[in-house]
């Protein structure tokens, strides 16, 4: 198949509807990551996404809606005060919040679960691209199972060449870290997975939250998660990642120590903007363009590409602050290091 590579325009919008509407698959852009689509509606294009992802068949689809009357035929049950609290607070935007689902929605979205995960995301072309399709749409990130997330149409092409007919291209993701996934099934909202919606956004908007235990530590052997995603590897770069928590100074001793002993020319350092200094000559790729949590999630799927690209072997973090959005750079950069985080 050969795969095109379109701006996104009125012409490409149409031409990507054309194609969910027949069962195919979009590579598309929302502000969160490149996600890859297809008709909620339609299992059997729903199972071409887990094929050209080679995603395990157990992990669940979001799907992705422009208003809200496409909710209520997808789920059971109504809207809970907090969920609507949610959704009036932070719809369209990078949230997914988990309902019980509806016949509607097939099995092959849900992985065999009863509940749907449902997203309105606020990117333009995401948004014009369920209208141009007439359906929800199923997508989960754009990259093939196990790489980071895509944060740029290049970072699709990289991945799905040949898989898929057409990749719209947006340009650069804004928020750089997968949707805020929030259990609302129950009697407080619960963090299943970290994003641009923070724990503290959403304590303000309905009250009260809960953050998933699974969220900042791995799974305890035979531990069934909320998020079937968190059992999988994600995020995981080809060199091994270690993280180094603690006091500034010494964490920069620390890894200055680690990266001198590692054979030359197989190391880098992954560290704060105004860090660099602490680390002299080392080879020092900084953790976004600004020290805010935002800055380094916009840049980190790249960033753990880019490390990828260049056979690192070897590559030492500095920890990032995990209140507000540090709280999901850290989640994925914490999965991206297996959990193997040093404490100095
Ligand atoms: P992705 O779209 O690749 O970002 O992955 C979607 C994430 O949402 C995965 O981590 C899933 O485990 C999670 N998810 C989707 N649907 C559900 C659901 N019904 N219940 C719990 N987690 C879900
Ligand atoms: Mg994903």
């Amino acid at each position: 198949m050969n795969t095109k590579l379109l701006p996104v325009s009125p012409e490409s919008i149409a031409e990507a509807g054309e194609i969910i509407r027949a069962g195919g698959l979009v590579g598309f852009p929302t502000e969160t990551v490149y996600g890859l689509g297809a008709n909620a509606l339609d299992g059997d294009a729903v199972r071409r996404i887990f094929e050209a992802k080679g995603r395990p068949g157990d992990n669940p689809l979001i799907t992705h809606v422009a208003s809200e009357e496409e909710i209520a035929p997808l789920i059971t049950g109504g809207v809970s005060p907090a969920a609507r609290a949610l959704m009036d607070a932070f719809w369209p935007g990078p949230m997914t919040l988990i309902f019980p689902k509806s016949d509607a929605i097939p099995p092959e979205v849900s992985a065999g679960l009863s509940t749907v995960g449902i997203r309105m995301p606020s990117h333009p072309a995401a948004r014009a691209l369920i209208r141009a399709a007439q359906r929800p749409i199923a997508a989960p990130s754009a990259n093939r199972s196990g790489r980071p997330s895509p944060t740029t149409a290049r970072h699709v092409l990289d991945d799905m060449d040949g898989r898929i007919p057409l990749i719209l291209d947006g340009g650069p993701c804004e928020v750089g870290v997968e949707s805020t996934v929030i259990d609302v099934t129950g009697d407080v909202p619960r963090v299943l997975r970290p994003g641009g919606v923070t724990p503290e956004m959403i304590a303000k908007a309905c009250g009260a939250v809960e953050v998933d235990g699974a969220v900042m530590r791995p799974l305890k052997e035979g531990e069934q998660p909320r998020s079937p995603g968190m059992k999988y590897r994600h995020y995981a770069p080809e060199g091994d990642l270690t993280i180094f928590e603690g006091e500034n100074g010494a964490v920069a001793a620390a890894i200055r120590a680690r990266y001198d002993a590692a054979p030359d020319g197989s190391a880098a350092i992954l560290a704060l903007p105004g860090h660099e200094a602490l680390y002299g000559a080392r080879r020092v790729f900084p953790l976004g363009a600004a020290d805010t949590a935002e800055s380094v999630a916009a840049a980190l799927f790249a960033l753990l590409r880019r490390l990828d690209d260049e056979r690192v072997k070897h590559i030492f973090s500095e920890a990032v602050d995990s209140s507000g959005v540090g709280l999901a750079v850290m989640n994925r950069l914490s999965r991206a290091a297996a959990f193997h985080i040093e404490k100095v």
